[in-house]
């Protein structure tokens, strides 16, 4: 038997077991209630994707050249950084910051 291991397979059904947790908790629920409920965590299911998604696209980047003088940079560890996604929510990403050892700039690469 091979199981799927990839946790984003499993958020619809996540979804679907806390939200029908939540109507049992709320069975008197009005419509709009539900709809809100469900908002919020669909909002919050796709925050982390976002947020996941960005994150592995910063682990692929390439080591950069120095922007002041050509040479190879070397990692000078993490910063956080928050972003305002479409929706206006706030999205925390861990930005690799790149120091020059030749003239001693730091750079963030773009995106
Ligand atoms: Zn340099």
């Amino acid at each position: 038997m091979t199981e799927k291991t990839d946790p984003q397979q499993d958020v619809p059904n996540e979804l679907a077991r806390k939200l029908s947790q939540w109507h049992q908790a709320n069975p008197k629920a009005t419509l709009t209630e539900i709809e809100e409920a469900v908002e919020a965590e669909l909002a919050m299911v796709r925050r982390q994707l976002v947020e996941e998604l960005a994150q592995e696209k910063i682990g692929e980047q390439k080591v950069p050249d120095c922007p002041q003088c050509g040479q190879q940079m070397v990692k000078n560890g993490q910063r956080k950084r928050k972003l305002k996604s479409k929706e206006g929510q706030t999205i925390q990403l861990n930005r690799q910051q790149w120091r020059c050892l030749n003239c001693g700039a730091t750079f963030f690469p773009p995106g």
